[in-house]
């Protein structure tokens, strides 16, 4: 059975040494935001995510979650109760506005508490991580009576929430969407049609279901320009405000599918119910993309976190498995055999895990200090910075930490052998589960549409330019630290090979769309590759002055070594994807599509 144990230790390292988290108690939004509060939180969390909810993991996998005739949903054994932990913990709040009950702590200790429940268990952390979602949304454009009704409810977790987008004929094209809006008498709307795949759309842990619903109101123009966001609660308000009425929203069936089956994946029929408008008629996509950009970076945190329970757990293995001998010669000389760890390939599986994990958990802590920043800081050249970086980042973060982590889960279930395809040991589920992350809120291969064809020509280019200039004023002044050449002089080169990409499709992928569209998934993982770079350049040098200081514990050391394998074995892919981005479409689209 495998284990999780939050990586509390790197956790902090990146938090409080890295990247200072701490600075933010200068605002007075997260004066209270200090060191103490923080590692106390995070501890909590851990005990709560080892002894609790990782022992469901498995358990939710087995059993699933079942639909009753009557159309209600039972979560698996124990979800119930952990969720009402949840609940009682106060652990939704914990990055919510105070005004509706919120603990008003900075959203990068949110992503942290996050990874750890995802890594523990990512099907239960969907019902916590919807809810979010849709706290965000109402947020954003919800009406002063709504947020009233609403977020407190949805805050403490008695209520939770769901995003209804996807429909049978309708997934990454938004514009083909027909759930249909009437309006009532009293500026309500009855909606009816259908959603599909919608996570957490049934089940038994909350007293509500807040569903974000978008349809199109009679009338309303086609394509995106017609798409309006409702409220559409399971069960209607009564004139205090608690749940009365059923809404004629309903679960019609679950699916059955791959992974993550302790999260129902619901078929919802929409049969005139009763739905509130937010925001503007007309603008709901407006509301919806701010919520999915929160969202994608949550789904970027989740191919991340499963790729760290599955490198615990891989690492575990391969100290105690014993097979053959190391080449230099055997290492267990009392024993018949060696541990796996000994051989370079399986090394080779490990490293990778390990660079990729560290180096993708800060970049994910570095985006969520920005937001934090964004909302705080008083100069506005530093906010639009870092609202331009997260622009950038965002389907970066989305798309080249789930691809990466697809391979590095199934990295460490090959160190398992015929072992790790044995739902048994528990590898299995890792990359089941893994799987989604990568189809989920926008397919990746759409993320990288959004970055080459969006996010880096916003602006006149402002965004990559000023990410370009803060790394060479890193290196400006850290350039001449000879013990870390290879950390500065691997991210000096991808940064150079990044601006050749960057230029390649600039002017070549005018002329031709598919230049551009042949080329976006190398261009996101290059992307990733330089921003991974930054990230192991900025540990490597934390890392080193704490070397340099005197300190001897062994974190440090080890942190240059991993850093050192991601500058010397993974940057090098940057070469890879350049030439294969210079290829342009042609290789791409040369056969007929009768031919294939
Ligand atoms: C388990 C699960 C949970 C989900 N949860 C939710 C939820 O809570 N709420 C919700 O609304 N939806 C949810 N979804 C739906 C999910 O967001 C969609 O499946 C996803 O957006 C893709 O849409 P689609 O399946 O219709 O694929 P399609 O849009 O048909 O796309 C198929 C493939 O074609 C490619 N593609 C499509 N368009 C383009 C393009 N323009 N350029 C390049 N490539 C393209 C992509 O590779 C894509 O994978 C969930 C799905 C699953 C399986």
């Amino acid at each position: 059975m495998p284990t999780y144990n939050a990586p509390l230790r790197d956790m902090k390292f990146v938090m409080e040494e890295v990247l200072n988290v701490g600075q933010l108690t200068e605002y007075e939004k997260f004066a209270e935001a200090d060191t103490e509060t923080l590692d106390a939180i995070l501890e909590q969390s851990a005990k709560f995510t080892s002894e609790v909810l990782a022992p469901l993991n498995a358990v939710g996998d087995h059993e699933g979650c079942v639909r009753h005739p009557d159309g209600s949903v039972t979560t698996p054994t124990g979800f119930k109760e952990a969720y009402q932990q949840v609940v009682e913990g106060g652990m939704m709040g914990l990055a919510q506005d105070p005004e509706y009950g919120g603990m008003g702590m900075p959203g990068v200790w949110h992503i942290a508490a996050g990874e750890m429940q995802s890594a523990a268990n990512m099907a239960f952390a969907m019902y916590p991580g919807l809810t979010n979602g849709a706290i965000k949304a109402i947020e954003i454009g919800g009406s002063d009576a709504q947020k009233q009704t609403y977020l407190p409810k949805m805050i403490s977790g008695e209520w939770t929430g769901t995003m209804n987008l996807t429909e049978p004929h309708c997934g990454t094209d938004l514009g083909m969407l027909k759930t249909k809006a009437v309006p009532n008498s009293d500026g309500s709307y009855k909606i009816t049609g259908q959603k599909i795949f919608i996570s957490a759309g049934e089940h038994d842990m909350s007293d509500n279901i807040i569903h974000l619903c978008l349809a199109r109101i009679e009338g309303a123009p086609a394509g995106v320009k017609g798409i309006s966001l409702f409220i559409v609660p399971k069960f209607k308000l009564d004139a205090d405000g608690n749940p009365a009425e059923r809404n004629t929203v309903t679960c019609g069936s679950i699916e059955e599918k791959m992974g993550i089956h302790g999260n129902s994946t619901c078929v919802m029929n929409y049969d005139e119910a009763e739905g509130y408008l937010i925001g503007e008629e007309n603008k709901g996509l407006r509301v919806m993309f701010v919520m999915m950009n929160r969202a994608r970076l949550d789904v970027g945190m989740q191919g991340l976190a499963q790729s760290e329970v599955a490198y615990q757990n891989a690492a575990s293995y391969a100290k105690d498995r014993t097979q053959g001998r190391a080449l230099t010669g055997p290492k267990n000389e009392d024993g018949p055999a060696d541990p796996i760890i000994v051989h370079p390939d399986v090394r080779r599986m490990l490293m990778e895990t390990k660079a990729f994990n560290e180096g993708g958990r800060a970049l994910v802590y570095w985006s969520a200090l920005l937001e934090d920043l964004e909302g705080v800081h008083a100069d506005e050249k530093f906010r639009e910075k870092a609202d331009d970086y997260l622009g950038l980042l965002t389907p970066v973060i989305k798309g080249y930490l789930t691809d990466m982590a697809m391979k590095t889960t199934i990295d460490c279930q090959q160190i398992f052998g015929g072992h790790g395809f044995i739902e048994e040991w528990g590898m299995s589920q890792f990359v089941r589960d893994t799987r989604i992350a990568l189809i989920y809120e926008g397919a990746n291969g759409v993320q990288a549409l959004d970055l080459v064809g969006r996010k880096l020509a916003r602006n006149g280019g402002r965004a990559l330019m000023t990410l370009n200039a803060e790394i060479d004023a890193f290196l400006k002044e850290n350039g001449d630290n000879e013990k870390l050449a290879e950390f500065m002089t691997g991210l000096k080169d991808a940064k150079d090979k990044l601006t050749q990409g960057t230029m390649w499709l600039m002017q070549n992928g005018m002329s031709n769309p598919n230049n551009a569209g042949a080329g976006s998934v190398d261009y996101m993982h290059m992307m990733g590759l330089t921003s991974l770079a930054y990230m192991w350049a900025m540990m490597g040098v934390t890392a080193q002055k704490a070397i340099d200081d005197g300190s001897n514990e062994d974190f440090y050391p080890n942190k240059i070594i991993t850093g050192r394998y991601f500058m010397l074995r993974m940057l090098p892919m940057m070469d890879a994807h350049l030439a294969k981005i210079k290829t342009g479409a042609e290789p791409v689209m040369a056969l007929e599509a009768a031919a294939f």
